[in-house]
């Protein structure tokens, strides 16, 4: 269970490791933003870290989080990207699978969608967001290990080269970059392989395709932003760590 002040404790704390993983690194503070990932706990959660001072959320689930949408406005907070009373306003992205039978739920509710993982899923969001009128800012999910549940294009797949190739013409759709999980393992240094390689292909795939944006680089979760920083994420996507351990799936 969290209380407003535990949360609001942990959060200064990671903000002191982002620190000192950039220091180590040579990277500045303003080059990695949090998201607060609030997947499985309620939306009382969320209000306790926007007040915490988060302003970047992510969920995993279309209908989890149409739930804690409203019920985020009978707490008072319009989830309209979470305006406050005060005028600041937070965002939501999807960071779990997406089935494209539910891209425009998803492209109506959330701000973002980072785990596009085919051609069929991106021009769903797009054609969603067409009717919406908006533009959705998207990252593309690559899987690098071999873990049968993950999601992902592999970064060598001629699926991401085709996706890639013809991204630049959904109009709707806003490719801000590219995000992974990096493989669960005791040893550190294979997720640090892991980012090494989402980086090294952000950049080799940046030259080819001058026409998109691949500034972000989602990377690192609880136990392993600090690796994920100092290889240049610009994104850590972290649950545990400010809310609490989550009850385990049955
Ligand atoms: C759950 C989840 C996270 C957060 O994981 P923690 O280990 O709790 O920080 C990050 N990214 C994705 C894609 C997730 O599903």
């Amino acid at each position: 269970m969290f209380t407003s002040e535990a949360i609001q404790e942990n959060v200064v704390r990671i903000a002191e490791r982002i620190h000192s993983a950039c220091a180590r690194s040579g990277r500045r503070e303003s080059q990695v933003k949090l998201m607060a990932v609030s997947k499985t706990h309620p939306a009382e959660a969320i209000a306790a870290g926007f007040a915490a001072g988060l302003r970047l959320f992510g969920e995993n689930r279309v209908q989890e989080f149409q739930q804690k949408a409203s019920d985020l406005k009978g707490l008072g907070l319009d989830v309209e990207g979470l305006a406050a009373a005060s005028g600041e306003s937070a965002a939501v992205h999807l960071i779990g699978h997406l089935q494209s039978n539910k891209s425009a739920r998803a492209a109506e509710i959330f701000s973002g969608v980072d785990t596009v993982d085919s051609l069929r899923l991106a021009q769903r969001l797009d054609e969603a967001a067409k009717k919406l009128g908006r533009r959705l800012p998207v990252l593309v999910e690559i899987k690098l290990s071999d873990e049968a549940a993950k999601s992902g294009l592999g970064a060598e797949s001629p699926e991401l080269a085709e996706l890639l190739e013809r991204l630049p013409d959904l109009g709707n759709l806003e490719m801000r970059g590219l995000m992974t999980v990096a493989p669960l393992d005791e040893n550190p240094e294979t997720a640090r392989a892991c980012f090494r390689r989402l980086r090294l292909l952000r950049d080799e795939r940046a030259a080819r395709h001058q026409r998109l944006d691949f500034g972000e680089l989602s990377m690192g979760m609880s136990g392993d932003f600090e690796i994920a920083v100092e290889e240049g994420s610009t994104l850590v996507r972290i649950g545990t760590a400010i809310f609490g351990a989550r009850p385990k799936p049955a």
